[in-house]
């Protein structure tokens, strides 16, 4: 049985969802004209070039760009320009979900209509302006386009396509085709899951590098850890393949125990989603009173937390390690720790839609859990802007507020170097130069809230 195709289709998602239709372009409210200028007036700016603020600027924003920042008594407002007011407001970068999943299509498999356009913007409420999207589906490619031009309103979307495992891999030469026709496709990243050969694991790695596309993902047991990280995994996500190489399922680790395998994943440069929050819940650590009382649940479809609240039930599954879940979840938060203060590239990211991850939403519940294993608030914000910029830099420039950059902003009620709990309420939300304020975000947040309430009532 496929593991995590499973978790996908039956848990997160509610059910299979192959009956793919067609996506219909939702009409995106009165966008500002490629020409206007927005300015954000009077606001203290995190740069992320490095830990520093820069007091009282303006910010030019036009079209999907950053076209200038000064002190605000050095930049003129130019005529027609739509002043944000952002006295005594902070502006930083918007942030990423390095693993995300969209919902495939506008319908399927009994999910509201609405669901994916909701998700989306969910995505956008949470402070999310980039989704490193974690599984591909046939037309994902032509929604990430509706979305880049501006058909349809959501985060910008880089995209794994449709997984590897040992369904869809038959042997190393059929792995290679696979490879080249996903490059070829136009899919940003290969997506791993378990099931693979070494052998048809390293057919992979080579053939993405001659093609020059990343792969990324899981770590399939017959590749194991050290050889996905030599063979050059882009990202290794939820660190289980480390917890399974160290045996930290049920016995407390040491720095010690962690400090090789931690070289070595410097030594590759190779980055690391951990998505601490989902999994303490995927393996049993989680509080489920705490988990059931999220504020953010009655934002997701009835059949989606049905689901979620199924997995609770049945205490079981590949990551689930009961008993000795704490035990599990501290080597978790230790490893990171490690990571951490060995310079590994940490990346932004929670496994949304997964159990209790509401999409953007579920930063909330991952960036306590990085701060907790030793993280600065400023190397929490680099994993979600800078680094994520980096990550994507033959793609586009972003992750700064910077001339030049894409104008993807947040503009917060305080300092997030000193409470990260600001990032969780923006003022508003600017994504590729559109602008969604407060009141706008507390708009369709209400709407969506009350579709989930009709579609119960109608049940
Ligand atoms: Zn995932």
């Amino acid at each position: 049985m496929l593991r995590i195709p499973l978790i996908a289709s039956l848990l997160l998602m509610g059910g299979p969802w192959f009956g793919a239709v067609m996506l219909f372009a939702a009409e995106v409210d009165s966008p500002t004209t490629d020409e206007t200028v927005i300015v954000f007036d009077q606001v203290h700016v995190l740069p992320m070039d490095s830990e520093r603020i820069l007091p009282n600027q303006r910010v030019l924003v036009q079209g999907d760009r950053i076209i200038a920042l000064a002190p605000a008594d050095e930049l003129a407002i130019p005529d027609g320009a739509m002043r944000i007011a952002g006295e005594g407001r902070y502006l930083l970068p918007g942030l990423a979900e390095m693993h995300g999943h969209v919902p495939p299509t506008v319908d399927f498999s009994g999910m509201p209509a609405r669901y994916l356009d909701d998700v989306l913007l969910l995505y956008l409420a949470g402070g999310v302006t980039t989704v490193r999207g974690m599984l591909g589906h046939e037309h994902q490619l032509r929604l990430k386009d509706d979305i880049a031009t501006g058909k349809r309103l959501g985060p910008t979307l880089y995209l794994a396509g449709p997984s590897f495992n040992q369904h869809t891999v038959t042997s190393p030469e059929q792995a290679r085709e696979r490879v080249r026709q996903h490059k070829a496709e136009g899919w940003d990243l290969l997506k791993i899951h378990p099931g693979l050969s070494l052998e048809q694991y390293q057919a992979i790695a080579d053939e993405a590098k001659k093609q020059g596309i990343d792969f990324a993902g899981h770590v399939p047991e017959a590749v194991g850890i050290e050889q996905a990280i030599k063979l050059g995994s882009r990202t290794i996500d939820h660190l289980d393949g480390f917890m399974a190489a160290l045996g930290g399922f049920d016995t407390p680790l040491t720095v010690q125990d962690m400090a090789e395998l931690v070289a070595l994943t410097k030594a590759h440069q190779v980055a690391v989603v951990p998505t601490q929050a989902l999994w303490e819940t995927i393996i049993g650590a989680a509080n489920r009173e705490q988990l059931e009382n999220f504020d953010e649940l009655k934002y997701m479809p009835a059949r989606v937390l049905a689901g979620w609240q199924r997995y609770l039930d049945s205490a079981s599954g590949a990551y689930y390690t009961g008993e000795t879940a704490a035990i599990h979840a501290e080597n978790r938060q230790r490893l990171l720790s490690a990571l951490y203060q060995a310079g590994v590239t940490i990346l932004m990211g929670t496994d949304a839609p997964q159990l209790y991850s509401v999409p953007g939403l579920s930063l909330r519940r991952e960036l306590p859990l990085m701060a907790a294993a030793g993280m600065s608030h400023y190397d929490i914000l680099r994993s979600g802007t800078v680094l994520v910029g980096e990550y994507f830099a033959d793609l586009d420039t972003f992750g700064q507020v910077k001339k030049g950059h894409r104008a993807d902003l947040l503009l917060v009620d305080g300092n997030p170097l000193d409470d990260l709990s600001v990032l969780y309420q923006p003022a508003g939300v600017m994504v590729r130069g559109q602008w969604l304020s407060r009141v706008d975000l507390d708009a369709k947040l209400a709407e969506i809230e009350a579709a989930r309430v009709t579609e119960n009532t109608e049940r």
